[in-house]
């Protein structure tokens, strides 16, 4: 067993970056590789953005958004998502609900619901959690934090194909522009903004394709985490 850090129940990856850097795919990828649990983070900030406009919220009402984040239900069900027992899967995968999520989550007090409920999250052997500040704000005591970014033009068009894959409608201009606009406001927000932990591995995906970027991770986990790959392998071959 890993010791976690203390006021952990278990060690735990952090994966930030802004969107289309394959942030979720690679989360998964590891998770499965180390038997470990994932964490979807901005599943749960397009479930508050997508409950409030339900809820006909104003946007910009932090004291009704974060009432509304402690308020509600949300629960992973292998690939599902339920909200308040409803699976909303694919309702928050829309490019509008990836707005309204964004909108929300500049709220101060929607992020500290979230906070806590992300800190509950984690359980042994281990969790890979995903999304903007895991490494700055959520977990500052990772046992590694990795940031993957690429270029506006490589992650509109990884966005776009992922869309049509789903069978979703997407317009690739109107996709980079709205990709550009979210990244802005993630950046710029004042409440834990999108940034690398001063710690962090960082890795430019732009040019690679899912397993090299998978080799990249299993390196740095390789270096920073040696005793999870070799705990894994023993699960792995039943010993
Ligand atoms: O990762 P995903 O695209 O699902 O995230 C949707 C939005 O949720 C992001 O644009 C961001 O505004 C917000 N988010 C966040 N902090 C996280 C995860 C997501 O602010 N940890």
């Amino acid at each position: 067993m890993i010791e976690p850090a203390a006021g952990l129940a278990a060690p735990v990856i952090t994966v930030d970056g802004p969107s289309g850097t394959g942030k979720g795919t690679i989360a998964g990828r590891l998770a499965q590789l180390l038997g470990w649990h994932v964490l979807d983070t901005g599943a749960l900030y397009r479930c508050v953005g997508l409950a409030a406009v339900r809820r006909g919220l104003d946007l910009d009402d932090g004291d009704a958004l974060g009432a509304l984040a402690q308020a509600l239900h949300i629960r992973f069900d292998g690939e599902r998502v339920l909200l308040d027992d409803l699976d909303v899967s694919t309702d928050i995968r829309t490019a509008a609900a990836a707005e309204h999520a964004s909108r929300v989550a500049a709220q101060p007090a929607v992020r500290q619901a979230l906070w806590r409920l992300q800190r509950e999250a984690v359980r042994p052997p281990g969790l890979i959690a995903d999304g903007r500040d895991m490494g700055t704000v959520v977990f500052p005591e990772a046992a590694l934090k990795l940031y993957l970014d690429a270029s506006p033009e490589v992650r509109a068009d990884r966005r776009y194909k992922q869309l049509k894959d789903k069978g979703m409608d997407a317009n690739l201009h109107s996709l980079a522009q709205e990709l550009a606009e979210r990244d802005r406001r993630d950046r710029e927000r004042a409440a834990s903004p999108l940034a690398p932990a001063d710690d962090a591995v960082i890795i430019d995906t732009s040019a690679l394709d899912i397993d090299a970027v998978l080799a990249c991770v299993v390196d740095a986990v390789r270096r920073r985490l040696p005793q999870a790959l070799q705990a894994s392998s023993g699960v792995q071959s039943g010993a």
